[in-house]
């Protein structure tokens, strides 16, 4: 799995932190989201899905490769 992070078009929800705090981090200066894994273990995958369906944003990507 590849995980691509629009920082651009993230709204500093928090969601996906929420759902996968292995794989998201928010900035501590305005919550934005930063990525810390963008190829999670396979046992993170289902997570990082989640984070994915849940975020308000069109800011996470997924892409099987
Ligand atoms: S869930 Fe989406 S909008 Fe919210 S912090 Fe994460 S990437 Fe940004």
């Amino acid at each position: 799995m590849q995980v691509t992070l629009h920082q651009d078009k993230c709204v500093a929800s928090g969601q996906c932190v929420l759902a996968a705090q292995d794989v998201f981090d928010q900035r501590d200066e305005d919550g934005v989201a930063v990525l810390l894994d963008d190829r999670p273990p396979e046992e993170l995958h289902d997570d990082v899905r989640h984070a994915a369906a849940v975020c308000p944003a069109p800011a996470i990507a997924l892409a099987d490769s």
